[in-house]
């Protein structure tokens, strides 16, 4: 392709709304046979809200959410924006002189992030743990009581995701999470199979959050429980099986795919970090503009050959 053929390929993505880091990812973007799709906030909007609040040993549920908040406060994961969302929610319409924008959680002290699995925090001087059931488990020692362990399977099998909670070396409670879908994710998952491409679902959520997920928008190869490591695994070996690989991503989670993908493309709405390790970033997060991408890349280099 000519120079000037590339250009008004790059300038007519970013009309668009795709912007291209340069003229050499179009060509990328042509040869991509394999689209491997993060699940939250990629094909579903990542605006999730709390659907459920258990506590157990006489903790109360407000007390729960708020002490969870705090803890999560520090992080940006969708699952934690919702909790914060949902405590300070609680706590504003449980205090009448609470306006929006007051401060209502406790401060949280050394705060860490555990990407793909969870936060710890200490709260009040408690060392406070939230995350996933599995990593509490294997990272904590922390198993969930038979009564929380009902609460999970019957959540986890409508599609929710669970967090589990617990501080000073016991289990308190668990916090479960819905998502929606984005609206146009479906239709997208079609074009880019009309196209010819291979649509792969890779999330660190549980099992039965991705097939709900994958059920809705009509992809058959769906990876669970990946770890943020793991996904760049996954995309290594399709790339080792012949397959020319782009991963689409909007998370911290997913930067190490990002990056090591044939062609990146990172949600606009999503983190810095997941746009700075991405060849396109698709400004409105609008999944549609994927296939868009691939169909303009084809179009501006197959015109000129
Ligand atoms: P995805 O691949 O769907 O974007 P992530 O890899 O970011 O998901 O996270 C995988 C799982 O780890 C989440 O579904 C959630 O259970 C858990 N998790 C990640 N971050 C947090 C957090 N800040 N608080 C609680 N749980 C979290
Ligand atoms: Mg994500």
């Amino acid at each position: 392709a000519t120079p000037t053929a590339l250009l008004v390929g790059t300038g007519r993505g970013s009309q668009l709304g795709i912007l291209i880091r340069g003229p050499q990812v179009l060509e990328q973007t042509r040869r991509i046979d394999t689209v491997v799709l993060d699940k939250t906030g990629t094909v579903t909007t990542g605006r999730m809200r709390v659907a459920l609040v258990h506590a157990v040993d006489g903790c109360p549920e407000p007390e729960l959410l708020r002490v969870a908040a705090a803890a999560e406060d520090g992080s940006e994961h969708p699952v934690a924006r919702a909790i914060v969302a949902a405590a300070v929610t609680a706590t504003a319409t449980a205090t009448a002189s609470a306006a929006p924008g007051d401060t209502v959680l406790p401060a949280a002290e050394q705060f860490a992030a555990h990407a793909g699995l969870g936060v710890q925090a200490v709260v009040d001087g408690r060392l406070v743990v939230a995350g996933k059931p599995e990593w509490l488990a294997s990272a904590w020692s922390l198993e969930l009581p038979g009564e929380l362990r009902a609460a999970r399977d019957d959540a986890e099998a409508r599609g929710i995701t669970t967090v589990v909670v617990a501080w000073d070396g016991a289990v308190r409670g668990l916090i479960g999470v819905a998502d929606t879908v984005k609206p146009t994710s479906a239709e997208a998952v079609a074009r880019l199979r009309r196209l010819g491409l291979r649509p792969v679902l890779l999330t660190g959520d549980h099992d039965g959050a991705a097939r709900a997920v994958a059920a809705a928008v009509g992809i058959d190869d769906v990876r669970s429980g990946v770890t943020p490591a793991g996904k760049l695994e996954a995309i290594r070996e399709l790339q080792a099986g012949g397959h020319v690989v782009a991963m689409v991503g909007d998370g911290v989670n997913d930067s190490a795919a990002l990056a090591a993908s044939d062609l990146g493309i990172a949600m606009g709405g999503g983190t810095d970090a997941a746009i700075a390790a991405s060849d396109l970033t698709v400004v409105s997060g609008d999944l549609l503009l994927v296939p868009d991408a691939i169909r303009l890349a084809r179009h501006t280099l197959g015109t000129i050959k």
